[in-house]
């Protein structure tokens, strides 16, 4: 008999409704369901997604490697675990607890985020944990958490959107990451008001064409100036909201010294955006916050810089100026990109976090979630080291000599990516855990093969900071176990006594305890609660069981209720033009793949619409390298090279090339990325890199 499961989309922080229809010999429909993000609307990889479930190559058995070097080979369970707990004990007698490492993943469930956090802290011992979302959201969390004192990605429902005037997208290409987000920008286009800011005429800078909006095409790095351009205008306009500044926030005096300085012809000259669009922009934005609504939006293009933080704030501080927080139609909110990017850095697996979205330096913090993981506060390990570092420490003489990956590629996904390769190939032991081999499980010693969406019970956290279930429609494949139940049976081998469940709702019932009053409070809700409501709550959900889906209409999360605005100053980016890297190498996503494509390269579909990499370059760029469309070319960087297809464009500016980064080996991106970091955040310069282009000879 056919069964349906009402769930969620394994991939991105839309997560799209989706209904599955499973059938007794296996095969399984994807339908899209009615649900504030998506409306009943799926992208390419939505509508794919079951071909995930029995892809050819998934891993159904723990496969180990005798001698490094050497070959993979089938394993049972019970040799697998073996060699994990051996490991740990012999990394730990050359190093100590800090010899044994943990990254996890911002696609993990909420329960399973939780639980490997405590996993790290409390069986391992371990102060070095930390997350892929590093790679992705750390920037606007920073920025979020240091001016309003609380980071929900979206501080307002996403259908408030539909009645915006004008919406301002710094950095985000929804059109091709998130495609049904595409409607909630359909009244701003409607009405001239779509804002989008991005080097590249991408196809969601495309959807101002035809009076719809303003595409301000800035060299890569910056955005800041291009804010301050914009924040000049609105304040030399007299469109500010000085009552709400005066009220509400501090910092803001500087901010507009800093801006009165950044007048448009001056950005035009810095940032190469005609000074006429940037008075265009703040018009749109200035002339919308009564009228439908103005919002200013951030993605990774922002967000992905040694100064990231920074950018982000400058497009928070633009939101203060025209009082857009506290309104019922407004706000600043930055477009999460993991499945659970939201929820993966508010539940412990993050460096400096503890559950609850607590900082782990925080007394109180430790007291309580040491009492709910049943140990002394003093055995509680102190904050690690933001991803990049952790990674940079693998296997030299004071650093982890073992890595548990969950839910990461890191070979393919990591910025400088040969530099990553190079350390999970200095580590004694490496275990991955994974539902298909990556290219990361080509460096492990010992490989678990786990659950996957469909397979599994729990909760994802949207780009709203909204809960919502992901059901299982069908039993694993023989052989597959759940993160849960690893995490479970390691902690018993290694001795530990701390209670593991492999219930799902019964770790999310201990998550929401010990996210009681922390910033993202769970607590009011449970599995039970989140099944009986048609559509679950964004957080804060305390005991009391009320949401807040606008948090800060009325105040902000800091100790004195006001935002805080800080003071940035344009720069340019860490990696400098010269030396013959005479061009920026800009990178993103595409349509049909998803993060490292470990996923998405193995649906056929997905792999016929965009088949590997390619490099997009300007016209009169092309002409004055000698490339030609289709040609193969090289993109090198002083960190190293990777080759796609040329594909010769106007959307580009002449300085500027594009590559996506769903590719691996010879064509991955990241192989020229840099791993220069933005201090305050942790966060890698994936968007700028100098780079040098030519023709592969011969190809
Ligand atoms: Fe899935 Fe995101 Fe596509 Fe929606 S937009 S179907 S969540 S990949």
């Amino acid at each position: 008999m056919t069964s349906t499961t009402d769930t969620h989309c394994p991939y991105c922080a839309l997560q799209c409704a989706m209904r599955l229809e499973s059938r007794p010999e296996g095969s399984v429909t994807v339908s899209g369901r009615d649900f504030p993000t998506n409306k009943g609307g799926l992208c390419q990889k939505g509508w794919t997604s079951a071909a995930l479930l029995d892809a050819p190559d998934r891993l159904r058995m723990p496969l180990v490697r005798d001698t490094k070097g050497g070959p993979l080979r089938e394993a049972s369970w019970e040799e697998a675990y073996a060699r994990i707990v051996r490991g740990v004990r012999a990394a730990r007698e050359v190093g100590g607890d800090d010899a044994v490492a943990v990254f996890g993943g911002g696609g993990l469930t909420n329960e399973k985020a939780y639980l490997l956090g405590k996993f790290a802290r409390v069986v391992l011992r371990t102060r070095y944990v930390d997350y892929n979302g590093r790679f992705c959201m750390s920037s606007a969390a920073a920025a979020a958490n240091r001016t309003f004192g609380l980071d929900r990605g979206m501080p307002f429902p996403i259908e408030d959107l539909a009645s915006a005037g004008a919406i301002l997208l710094a950095g985000s290409n929804v059109a091709e990451t998130m495609p049904p987000f595409v409607q909630h920008l359909a009244r701003a286009r409607e009405r001239g008001g779509l804002i989008v800011i991005d080097p590249r005429r991408s196809a969601t800078a495309s959807l101002t064409d035809d009076g719809n909006g303003v595409h301000l095409q800035p060299l890569p790095g910056a955005d800041i100036a291009v804010l301050l351009g914009i924040l000049h205008v609105i304040i030399a306009s007299g469109d500010l909201d000085q009552t709400f500044l005066q009220q509400r926030t501090t910092g803001w005096e500087e901010v507009a010294a800093r801006a009165s300085t950044w007048w448009p012809e001056r950005v035009e000259r810095e940032s190469g955006v005609p000074a006429s669009q940037i008075r265009r922009a703040a018009q749109l934005l200035a002339g919308s916050v009564d009228e439908g609504g103005s919002f200013v939006l951030t993605g990774r293009g922002a967000e992905q810089h040694a100064r990231g933080t920074d950018t982000v704030q400058a497009a928070i501080n633009l939101a203060l100026f025209l009082g857009l927080p506290r309104r019922a139609r407004g706000g600043f909110a930055t477009l999460t990109g993991q499945g659970n990017g939201q929820g993966g850095r508010e539940h412990g697996q993050k460096s400096d976090q503890l559950p609850g979205y607590r900082m782990i330096t925080d007394v109180a913090a430790r007291e309580h979630i040491a009492g709910i993981w049943g140990i002394s506060p003093q055995e509680l390990p102190g904050p690690g080291v933001p991803a990049v570092e952790l990674l940079h420490r693998l296997g030299t003489p004071d650093g982890p000599r073992m890595l548990f990956v969950h839910g990461s590629n890191l070979a393919v996904s990591a910025p400088n990516a040969e530099r990553a390769r190079e350390r999970l190939t200095a580590l004694d032991t490496l275990v991955v855990c994974d539902i298909v081999p990556s290219e990361t499980t080509e460096y492990a010693d010992v490989v678990l093969p786990t659950t996957q969406w469909a397979e599994e019970e729990g909760t994802m956290t949207n780009l709203e900071g909204r809960l919502l279930r992901r059901r299982r429609a069908q039993p694993p494949p023989n052989g597959v176990r759940d993160e849960l139940q690893i995490w479970h049976d390691l902690a018993l081998l290694l001795g530990s006594n701390a209670s593991f469940s492999t219930a799902a709702s019964e770790v999310f019932d201990e998550l929401a305890a010990a996210s009681a009053g922390g910033r993202s409070d769970y607590s009011g809700t449970s599995h039970l609660a989140l099944d009986a409501a048609a559509v679950g709550p964004q957080w804060p959900v305390g005991t009391d069981s009320s949401s807040t889906p606008r948090p800060f209409i009325d105040r902000f999360s800091t100790p004195d209720g006001r935002a805080v605005l800080h003071d940035v100053v344009p720069g340019r980016p860490s990696d400098d033009l010269g030396d013959h890297f005479e061009l920026y190498l800009v990178t993103g996503r595409l349509l049909a793949h998803y993060q490292s494509g470990a996923q998405t390269r193995r649906v056929a579909e997905l792999v016929g619409a965009t088949p590997g990499a390619f490099v997009a370059l300007h016209p009169l760029t092309a002409q004055r390298l000698g490339v030609d469309e289709g040609e193969l070319v090289e993109v090198t960087s002083r960190r190293g090279s990777a080759v796609g297809i040329a594909r010769i464009t106007r959307d580009l500016r002449p300085d500027v090339v594009f590559m996506p980064f769903h590719f691996a080996k010879l064509q991955a991106a990241n192989n020229v990325t840099s791993d220069v970091t933005d201090p305050v955040s942790g966060m890698p310069e994936f968007k700028v890199s100098a780079v040098q282009v030519r023709a592969v000879d011969g190809a």
